[in-house]
Formats: C-alpha cells, structure tokens, sequence
C-alpha cells in the first residue's frame, strides 16, 4: 500500500490541490462534506494514506480502519445528527457504485432515510 496516489481525487484532497469544504482532521482521517450529499448532512470520512479497497486492506491498517468509524461518530455527534440517526455506508466495487476507488464511510443523516437498496 503506498501513502497516496497522484491521480487519485481523495488524495489530493487529503493534500489540499482541491478544495473541499473540512469538518475534521486528524493524522490518520479526513473528513469533509460531499460535493453531491444526498441528504442534509452527507460527509466523506476518509483515510488520510491511499487505501482503495476493503479487500486490499491489510491487517495492519485494522487500527485505522476502526478509527474511521470512530471518527464517524465524532462528527456525527459534532454535527448533531446522533440523536435523530444517521447512516453510514461503504461502497465496494461497481455493482455498490463506487466511483471513487480510495476507501471512504459515508455519513448521512439529517432527514429520514429511505429502506437500504
Ligand atoms: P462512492 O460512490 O465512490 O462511494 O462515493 C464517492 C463520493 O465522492 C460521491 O458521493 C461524490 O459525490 C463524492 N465526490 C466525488 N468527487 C468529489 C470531489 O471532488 N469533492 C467532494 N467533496 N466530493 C466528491
Ligand atoms: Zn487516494
């Protein structure tokens, strides 16, 4: 796994050459809003090193990837939409709609969410 990918949007997100509006930062996570939010609250929790698949994840990234979930509920919590629900999801592969082949947890919430599919 290498740390970034030049061609990839997310990574040059997480390197500020495009702009995207912040909501939280740590060493190991970005998150930011959905420049497409499909809901009231729509943000992106990314890892900030490149990762693109679940399935090319190691073992060794399992910290990082609890602490994307982790980091979820912080800015869930941060943006009051807890209480109410929200929810998370992670696109894999083409049949889920993937466009963006660097691994990220939607966070949406703010409304009432339709039946998963
Ligand atoms: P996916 O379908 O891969 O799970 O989700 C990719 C998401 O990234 C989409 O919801 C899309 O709107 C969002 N997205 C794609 N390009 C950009 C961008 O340049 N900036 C931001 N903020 N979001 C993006
Ligand atoms: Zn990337």
């Amino acid at each position: 796994m290498s740390n970034t990918d030049p061609g990839c949007i997310f990574c040059r997100i997480v390197a500020g050459q495009i702009p995207s509006t912040q909501v939280y930062r740590d060493d190991r996570a970005l998150v930011f809003n959905d420049i497409h939010p499909v809901a009231p609250f729509h943000m992106l929790v990314v890892p900030i090193k490149h990762i693109t698949f679940l399935a090319a994840a190691p073992e060794a990234t399992e910290p990082v990837l609890g602490h994307l979930l982790r980091v979820a509920a912080t800015v869930a919590s941060q943006k009051g939409i807890e209480a109410a629900g929200y929810r998370l999801v992670v696109n894999q592969g083409p049949n889920a709609g993937q466009e963006v082949d660097h691994l990220h947890v939607h966070v949406i919430g703010g409304r009432r969410l339709g039946r998963l599919g």
